[in-house]
Order: C-alpha cells, then sequence, then structure tokens
C-alpha cells in the first residue's frame, strides 16, 4: 500500500479544514467500511486520511424530538440506529431496513454520514430517506447548509457535497401517521446488495386514499430518482388494483433502468413495475408511526 498520512482532528470544525477542496485524494473517514475497501481494489489512493472518530460526540447521537422529527449526528453508526427504541417506535421502517443492511459486523462501525456521503447506489438508507422527506445538514468552509437527500447526488458515486464539506447530521421530518416502506429486491441472499431499492411514504385518508406521495428507486437506476409519473398517478386516488397498476408501469418507464451484477434492465423494469405495488401494499398494511 502507499503511504499516506492519517490525522485525526478532534473537532468537526477542525475536521473541516482539514479536507483540501482541490484535492480529492484528501478525504474524511467514519467507518472506514467503503473507503477501505476502494484503497485495498486500488481505486482510490489517498494522500491524506482526516478520522472523523475524535470529532464531538455530539455528532454521534440519535433524537427524537417532541415533535416527532428525527435528528441523526453522521458518526451514529448503523448498529446504534438499528437498535434505538426511538427510532423503532417513530420510524419502524428505519429499523426494518438496517435489519438487512450488510451484515452486523459492517453496522456496528459504518456511519450514517458515510452510508449517505458515499454515493453508491446500490445503497438502502439514501433512497430511504430521501423518500422519508429527509436533509442533510452540511458543514464546510463558508458555512452550514442544507441538501434534500432526494437532491443529493450527482450521478454514479457523486454527490452535491464539496470537497471540503462534511455532512454533520441527517434531520427526518416526522412521520405523523404518514405510512412508508422500503423495499429491498435482491437476486440472491436477503442481506445482500440489491438489485433494486424502493421507498415509499405517503399519507392516506379514508382506508386507501393516498396524498402527498413519494417514491423513490435506487440500485436499479444510476442515482437515487424520484418517480414523479408514478407519484402523479397515486396523488389524491384510490390505491385500488387497477391504480397501482398504472402507476408501476409508469415508474417502470420514467427511469432508465441499468443493469448490473444483481440483474439485467429488463429484469429490473419487471421488479419496478411488481414491487411498486407492493411497496404501497406493504407500507398501508404496516402499523402506523407516531
Ligand atoms: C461486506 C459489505 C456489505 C455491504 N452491504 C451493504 C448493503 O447491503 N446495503 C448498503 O446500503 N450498504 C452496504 N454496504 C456498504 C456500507 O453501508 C458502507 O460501506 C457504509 O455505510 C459506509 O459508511 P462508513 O462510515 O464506513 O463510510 P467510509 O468508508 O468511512 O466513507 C465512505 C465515503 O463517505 C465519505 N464520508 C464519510 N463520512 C463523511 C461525512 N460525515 N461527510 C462527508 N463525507 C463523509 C468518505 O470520505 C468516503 O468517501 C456494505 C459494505 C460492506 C463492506
Amino acid at each position: 500500500m502507499i503511504p499516506f498520512d492519517w490525522v485525526e482532528p478532534r473537532s468537526f470544525a477542525e475536521a473541516v479544514a482539514s479536507l483540501d477542496p482541490e484535492d480529492p485524494t484528501v478525504r474524511p473517514v467514519a467507518g472506514g467500511t467503503a473507503l477501505m475497501l476502494m484503497m485495498k481494489a486500488g481505486v482510490f489512493t489517498p494522500t491524506r486520511l482526516i478520522s472523523l472518530a475524535q470529532i464531538e460526540p455530539h455528532y454521534s447521537a440519535i433524537t427524537v424530538e417532541k415533535n416527532g422529527a428525527l435528528r441523526i449526528g453522521a458518526m451514529a453508526t448503523l448498529s446504534a440506529l438499528e437498535q434505538s427504541s426511538a427510532v423503532a417506535e417513530h420510524f419502524p421502517v428505519i429499523t426494518e431496513t438496517l435489519l438487512t443492511l450488510s451484515n452486523v459486523r459492517v453496522r456496528n462501525v459504518a456511519c450514517v454520514g458515510g452510508a449517505l456521503a458515499h454515493g453508491d447506489p446500490h445503497m438502502d438508507l439514501p433512497p430511504l430517506f430521501a423518500a422519508l422527506g429527509a436533509k442533510v445538514l452540511v458543514r464546510g468552509p463558508a458555512g452550514v447548509r442544507e441538501i434534500d437527500v432526494d437532491s443529493l447526488y450527482a450521478g454514479y458515486y457523486e454527490t452535491m457535497l464539496a470537497k471540503d464539506e462534511l455532512i454533520a447530521e441527517v434531520f427526518v421530518p416526522a412521520l405523523n401517521g404518514a405510512k412508508s416502506a422500503y423495499m429491498k429486491c435482491t437476486s440472491r441472499s436477503a442481506d445482500d446488495w440489491p438489485a433494486l431499492g424502493l421507498a415509499v411514504r405517503f399519507e392516506v385518508e379514508g382506508h386507501a386514499h393516498i396524498r402527498n406521495p413519494r417514491l423513490v428507486v435506487s440500485a436499479a437506476t444510476e442515482k437515487v430518482t424520484r418517480l414523479t409519473q408514478a407519484e402523479d398517478i397515486l396523488k389524491n386516488a384510490e390505491a385500488d388494483s387497477v391504480v397501482l397498476k398504472r402507476a408501476g408501469e409508469a415508474a417502470a418507464e420514467e427511469v432508465t433502468l441499468l443493469g448490473d451484477a444483481h440483474g439485467s434492465a429488463s429484469y429490473k423494469r419487471e421488479l419496478l413495475r411488481v414491487y411498486l405495488a407492493r411497496a404501497i401494499r406493504h407500507a398501508l398494511a404496516g402499523k402506523s408511526a407516531q
């Protein structure tokens, strides 16, 4: 391995100051589970890694506010999120999603900030947080800004983060009774990388009258992508089998699907067509979070 510098700032501000906007070989490292794989594969050769392990504990906090909104520090591990009883009570969809995300060894060290900043479209949390209407709070030398998770990705492994910006926190608005589901469609084991990731969030009136749907696809697309045409079909509609079929067909037509080791583009199109209705039904049948 080519030698590189390792620095361990004691504060978030110091970590931001250690980044270099001009040099992509200077990177922050959270759990290191993605970065180390890239280094071992030889696709990333750092000159300097800035470990976030020693920054203020505040950045590992997970808090459900009185109004039901969730704040997650960027350095909270995926295991801490999975094991939070407050998250399980208010956002059961997050807890369920984490159970099949990779394996417990990875979840014990991987952090929420790393999971969102990596930009691999096969990851499970970005589409879920995008559907939930989450924002990341990002800090750089110019100050703090917010980015909606559904706008965070610029392309395959590309984010809207500048090289000298760090994710500080994720904010997830309260569900307030809205329904949500994440469908991870794998073609091998249940905890494998998904061939298709599909997240939904919507409000419901009466039995199945849908309001304000947010539908997000990933893994089959080059980045996390909203399914706006399918959303338009579901908006203010009764989620009966005819409407769900139309929405699934619209979803399968409106995005460019990519084949990979997990399935061909045509297989993924079929998954999307079928799983959209399943995700809505699963969300409707799920227990209402607060
Ligand atoms: C065996 C294995 C199986 C996996 N299976 C799955 C799976 O099924 N589903 C899934 O979703 N994921 C899966 N993953 C990926 C895993 O979720 C990611 O590796 C992990 O979430 C990355 O988090 P990290 O803290 O380790 O990030 P790191 O490896 O530390 O960093 C990843 C990227 O984010 C940047 N970064 C880190 N923190 C910040 C920050 N605060 N602000 C800005 N940039 C930051 C780093 O510079 C780097 O570019 C798997 C990984 C492994 C090793």
